[in-house]
C-alpha cells in the first residue's frame, strides 16, 4: 500500500484492504459514471478523486463510465466536457471508457432473461396511474391489473415495443417484486419506457430506453466493477441494485456502498440548477468563472492539485454534511502561496511624478519571483519618472494609523525607493489626477540606508513601460449561505450575489504580465490572478481574480 493510502485511510478503502488481504480480489476495478447531461463540478470532482484514487492507491483500474440512458437530455458535447475535466483533474483511464448505450443490446437479453422467469412484465397502466398505484412513504401499493400477463404476451408486447409498435407512454416493462415493499423502489420499478427519440450514440437503433437503477448495476456487472461506490441517495436504491443482479446470471456481483456527496454553502451542485443558470445566462455560460463547475474553476484559475488536495481534506463520511467553501478557497490559496509567481498590479491607477527623478530615463530593478521559493529567481522592474499607485494607497486627509501615502509622508515602493507625496494635483471638479513626489536616490531597492523606517510598502508600475489589461473580480455566485434554503416555494436564483462580478477597466500592469500564460500568478498585495481563456489576447488582455489574499478558513482554524 502507498503512503499514500495509509494517510486517508476510510471506511470505503478499510473494505477495499479487508477484501484484498482476504482475497475476494485480486484487483480492485471501480467507475466513474456521470450521466452526459451537464458539465462536472466540484461534487462530482471529490467522487473522482475517490474513484481515481482508489484504484491508483490499490493498483488497479478505474473506468470512465457514461450512463447515457436518457436520449433526450445528453449530448456529445457533455461526453468531450466531461473527458476533459478528468484529464485535467490529473486522472487517466485508458481504454477503460465505456459507454452504457454499448449495452443497450445485453441489457434488452437480460430483460427478456426477467420476463421468461416470471420476474418482469409489461404494464399497460398511464404514467399517472402507475404513481397512483405505487402507494406512499404509509401506504402500501397495489398491483397493476396488468401484473399477471402470460410470459407469452410480455414477451410479445416487449417485443413490439422494441419494433416500435407504440407510442410513448403505452406500455411500460416493470419489475415484479413487492407493491406492498416498505421500500418503495422495490414495488416493481420500471426498467424500460418508450422514447421516440434519437440518442447522441445510438441514434434511430432504439425507442426504449433503459431506466438508470437497471442500466447502472448491469453495467457495473458487465465490466465487473468490484466496488461501486455512489452517494448516499441511492441507499434505498441498492436492495434493488442487489435484486437484479440476484436475479440474473451475470459476470458477478459488485458491492455497492454509499458516502456521503459534497455539499458547499454559498453553492449549488444539482445540474439541474447549474443547467438553468447558464440557460437563463445568470452566468456566461458553463464555463463562467463563478461556477463551480471543474470547467468554471479552471478558467477561474484554481489549481488542479488543490482540488485534489481539498477532495482528500474533507474526507468521506457516511452522513451528509455541509462544507465550508472557505476551506476550498483556502486550498487554493494555500497551494498559489507556494507556487505563484508574484507580480505587481495597479488596478485602479492614481498618477505619480517623481519631480526629482531624471526625465526621459529609466532604470531596471530587482524583483523576487516568489519569497516562498528561492528557486524561483527574480525578475527585473522598469522604474521611470511617472508611474502609477494604487488609488486606495492615497489619503489626502489621513488618520494618524493610515500607513500609506497622503501629503509630506514617505513610503517604500517595492523593490525600488523611498517616495514622499509633496503636492496632490486636482482637476476643476476637485478630483486628485496626480501626486508630485521626491525620492531618495540612496534608497535603492527598498533599503534604508541610515535605518530611516517607513510603515507602508506599496506597489506600483512604470507608466511608460505598463501594459492595459481589463480585470474581472469574481466573488461568491451566491450571497445566501444556502442558497436553497427557502425550499420549493423561494427560488435560488433571487439568491444570487448581485456583486459577483466587478470588471475593473483600465488596469495598468507590470510589463513581465503580458507574457504569463495560463499560470496563475500572484498580483502583489491583491490576490491570485490569471489570464482569461477565453477573452485575452495579446492586444487586449483580460485576467480574473482567482481568489484575494485574505483566508477566511486560516482564520477561523487559526492557523
Ligand atoms: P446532480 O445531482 O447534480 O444532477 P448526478 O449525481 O445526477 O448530479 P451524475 O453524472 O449521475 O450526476 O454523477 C456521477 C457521479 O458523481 C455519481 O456517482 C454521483 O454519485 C457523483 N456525484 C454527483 N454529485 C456529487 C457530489 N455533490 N458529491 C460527491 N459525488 C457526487
Ligand atoms: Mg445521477
Amino acid at each position: 500500500m502507498s503512503e499514500e493510502a495509509k494517510k486517508t485511510r476510510d471506511f470505503i478503502r478499510t473494505i477495499i484492504e479487508d477484501d484484498l488481504r482476504t482475497g475476494k480480489h485480486e484487483r480492485v476495478v471501480t467507475r466513474f459514471p456521470p450521466e452526459p447531461n451537464g458539465y462536472l463540478h466540484i461534487g462530482h470532482a471529490k467522487s473522482i478523486c475517490l474513484n481515481f484514487g482508489v484504484a491508483r492507491e490499490y493498483g488497479g483500474v478505474c473506468h470512465l463510465r457514461f450512463d447515457d440512458t436518457n436520449p433526450t437530455k445528453e449530448d456529445t458535447e457533455f461526453v468531450d466536457s466531461i473527458k476533459d475535466d478528468v484529464r485535467w483533474l490529473g486522472f487517466e483511464w485508458g481504454d477503460n471508457e465505456f459507454f452504457a448505450s454499448d449495452y443497450f443490446e445485453r441489457l434488452h437479453d437480460y430483460a427478456v432473461e426477467l420476463i421468461k422467469a416470471g420476474k418482469a412484465y409489461v404494464d399497460s397502466l398511464s404514467a399517472d396511474e402507475i404513481r397512483e398505484y405505487r402507494g406512499t412513504l404509509t401506504e402500501p401499493g397495489r398491483n397493476s391489473p396488468y401484473r399477471d400477463r402470460s410470459v407469452e404476451e410480455n414477451l410479445d408486447l416487449f417485443a413490439r415495443m422494441r419494433a416500435g409498435e407504440f407510442a410513448d407512454g403505452e406500455h411500460v416493462l416493470r419489475a415484479k417484486i413487492d407493491m406492498a415493499s416498505g421500500n418503495i423502489n422495490l414495488r416493481d420499478p420500471t426498467l424500460y419506457r418508450i422514447r421516440k427519440v434519437a440518442h447522441h450514440r445510438t441514434g434511430d437503433a432504439w425507442c426504449i430506453y433503459p431506466m438508470y437503477d437497471y442500466t447502472h448495476c448491469l453495467s457495473d456487472a458487465e465490466e465487473k466493477i468490484t466496488h461501486s461506490l455512489c452517494t448516499l441517495e441511492f441507499e434505498d436504491h441498492r436492495p434493488l441494485y442487489d435484486w437484479v443482479l440476484d436475479e440474473l446470471e451475470t459476470p458477478c456481483h459488485p458491492r455497492q456502498i454509499e458516502f456521503a456527496r459534497l455539499n458547499l454553502n454559498y453553492t449549488v451542485l444539482s445540474k439541474r440548477k447549474l443547467l438553468r443558470l447558464v440557460e437563463e445566462k445568470h452566468v456566461d455560460g458553463w464555463n463562467d468563472p463563478r461556477m463551480p463547475t471543474i470547467a468554471g474553476l479552471r478558467r477561474r484559475g484554481y489549481p488542479a492539485a488543490a482540488i485534489r488536495t481539498f477532495c482528500e481534506r474533507i474526507g468521506l463520511a457516511k452522513r451528509d454534511s455541509v462544507v465550508d467553501v472557505a476551506m476550498l478557497e483556502h486550498a487554493v490559496r494555500e497551494h498559489l502561496n507556494a507556487v505563484a509567481s508574484r507580480y505587481m498590479a495597479v488596478l485602479r491607477p492614481l498618477r505619480v511624478v517623481i519631480d526629482n527623478y531624471p526625465d526621459g530615463e529609466s532604470e531596471e530593478l530587482d524583483a523576487v519571483n516568489n519569497p516562498e521559493d528561492e528557486s524561483a529567481g527574480t525578475r527585473k522592474v522598469p522604474f521611470s519618472r511617472v508611474l502609477y499607485i494604487e488609488r486606495d494607497d492615497f489619503m489626502e486627509d489621513a488618520p494618524r494609523k493610515f500607513f500609506r501615502l497622503a501629503p509630506g509622508r514617505e513610503v517604500r515602493l517595492r523593490y525600488a525607493y523611498f517616495i514622499t507625496c509633496t503636492e496632490v494635483v486636482k482637476d476643476d471638479a476637485g478630483e486628485i489626477v496626480e501626486l508630485r513626489c521626491t525620492y531618495d536616490p540612496a534608497t535603492r531597492g527598498g533599503d534604508s540606508p541610515d535605518g530611516r523606517k517607513v510603515k507602508g510598502t506599496l506597489h506600483w508600475v512604470s507608466a511608460e513601460h505598463a501594459v492595459d489589461a481589463e480585470v474581472r473580480l469574481y466573488d461568491r455566485l451566491f450571497a445566501a449561505e444556502d442558497p436553497n434554503a427557502g425550499g420549493k416555494d423561494a427560488d435560488f436564483v433571487d439568491t444570487i450575489n448581485p456583486d459577483s462580478l466587478e470588471v475593473v477597466e483600465g488596469a495598468k500592469l507590470e510589463p513581465a504580465l503580458a507574457a504569463v500564460g495560463a499560470e496563475t500568478v500572484q498580483f502583489e498585495r491583491q490576490g491570485y490572478f490569471c489570464t482569461d481563456s477565453e477573452d485575452s489576447r495579446a492586444d487586449r488582455l483580460v485576467f480574473n481574480r482567482t481568489v484575494a489574499l485574505r483566508d477566511s478558513w486560516a482564520k477561523i482554524k487559526g492557523r
